[in-house]
């Protein structure tokens, strides 16, 4: 039978609501509560996320709140779905909403390999032991990669409580975690700085209308940065990634992450935060972002569906390895076709599509092989003038010395008139005065 329900205080966690409810009732174990709260014996709460309550408990915790509000309020979820697609993130809540806590399948989580604990603000805690009459675990404080309390810009302290997957259903009662004498330590300006925009970003509301891939908005604002070419080809994620890196004192960030996040592979929360501060684009403007291109928009890779119950070896087509194991040949190809052949030939994305044998908008995907390729894409005029010559020399040499016509050049080359007379002051770059000037003056 269910005891004493206390009320859920704000931006508690439902975990930490359950650890309250265990050590105001008198159990005599943890056990004994999460059997009155759970409809599964042997059951648990998710430190980030919820429990399958039983039908008593669902009436007690929905006379104070509806269930949805209550995920979207008080669980993790917005950390973890804020950037997922609308259907997978609508999905989520409707399983966490009918109790099912399967949560790996229905999330991305960050494969980081950090150790993570239940952590606490000192001013926090103090304040909640004044006006509640006892600490309580706030949510906003386990965000991954916080550091400080935003209400207080005071270091956030971890407890010895470590979240992970299979973690014992243990209820850690948050009073007799909490010290009452904690260390209060002021964070850095920046790191005060950085945990507010994380707290705001977590806190807003969930847009379930938006769309826009937090990827492609984010390659939006590159335009005109120096993280993109005019072209707007790809963009320099090494650049960035050191910048980033660099701006925080830390690495945060990692080329191959930022090459996933902007191609929608990755939405890890506090990655994009990281990003979205560095960039100074504003909390509301991350969580509904609108596109507005100032011309040709860039194309990222389409997002291919995932399977999250299987979770290695389905990615058949890794395009950041396919894009560094073909750099080195579409280089030499590059090569052959500038240098290798008599007659020049103008790189183009279409022609190193058709050598490397690629459908044409292959490399779309392939941010450094497009790189090359636009970094070797000669001024059309140029390439125009290495025809020119090329044409004179052969007309020259075919007619064993005897004039040059113009018409023989048109005819070799395709090129018109003017096209020929614009190449007149680029052609001594690329052969002899001498013959610059036959050229002319044909
Ligand atoms: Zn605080």
């Amino acid at each position: 039978m269910l005891g004493y329900v206390p009320e859920i205080y704000p931006d508690e966690l439902i975990y930490s609501w359950a650890s309250r409810y265990y050590s105001h009732n008198g159990y005599p174990g943890y056990r004994q509560a999460l059997d009155d709260l759970l409809v599964e014996r042997n059951g648990k709460i998710h430190f980030e996320f919820t429990g399958h309550f039983n039908s008593e408990a669902m009436k007690a915790i929905s006379s104070m709140y509806s269930y949805r509000e209550l995920i979207l309020q008080h669980t993790m979820f917005p950390y973890y779905a804020r950037f997922d697609t609308l259907e997978r993130k609508q999905k989520a809540l409707a399983c966490l909403m009918a109790g099912d806590c399967k949560v790996d399948s229905l999330m991305q989580f960050p494969n980081d390999k950090k150790h993570h604990h239940l952590k606490y603000c000192p001013l926090c805690s103090g304040e909640d032991r004044q006006k509640y009459g006892e600490a309580y675990f706030h949510r906003s404080h386990q965000i991954r990669g916080i550091g400080s309390c935003a209400k207080h810009r005071c270091n956030l302290i971890e407890t010895p409580v470590r979240l992970y997957g299979n973690a014992s259903p243990r209820l850690h009662v948050p009073e007799d975690i909490i010290p009452q004498d904690a260390e209060t330590i002021i964070s850095s300006e920046l790191e005060a700085k950085f945990s507010s925009y994380l707290t705001e970003l977590f806190n807003a509301p969930i847009n379930f209308a938006n769309s826009i891939p937090i990827g492609e908005y984010l390659v939006s604002r590159l335009e005109g940065s120096k993280y993109q070419p005019p072209t707007k080809s790809c963009v320099y994620c090494k650049a960035m990634a050191d910048d980033i890196n660099h701006f925080y004192g830390q690495e945060c960030v990692l080329k191959h992450q930022i090459q996933k996040i902007i191609t929608g592979e990755r939405i890890d929360f506090s990655q994009i935060a990281r990003i979205g501060f560095f960039l100074g684009i504003a909390t509301n403007e991350v969580t509904n972002p609108i596109i507005i291109h100032k011309s040709n928009p860039y194309i990222p890779r389409p997002r291919k569906p995932q399977n999250h119950n299987v979770r290695s070896g389905m990615r058949k087509e890794n395009w950041a390895a396919i894009d560094t194991a073909s750099l080195p040949l579409v280089k030499k190809t590059i090569e052959d076709i500038k240098h290798g052949h008599d007659r020049p030939g103008r790189i183009s994305s279409r022609i190193i599509c058709k050598a490397m044998g690629w459908p044409s908008k292959r490399l779309n995907y392939l941010p450094l092989c497009k790189a090359e390729v636009m970094s070797n894409m000669d001024p059309i005029e140029e390439y125009w003038a290495k025809e020119v010559i090329w044409a004179y020399k052969k007309a020259k040499q075919a007619s064993g010395q005897k004039r040059v016509y113009w018409r023989e050049i048109r005819n070799l080359t395709n090129i018109r008139r003017e096209q020929f007379l614009s190449t007149f002051p680029l052609l001594t770059n690329f052969t002899s005065p001498e013959i610059a000037e036959e050229i002319q003056g044909l």
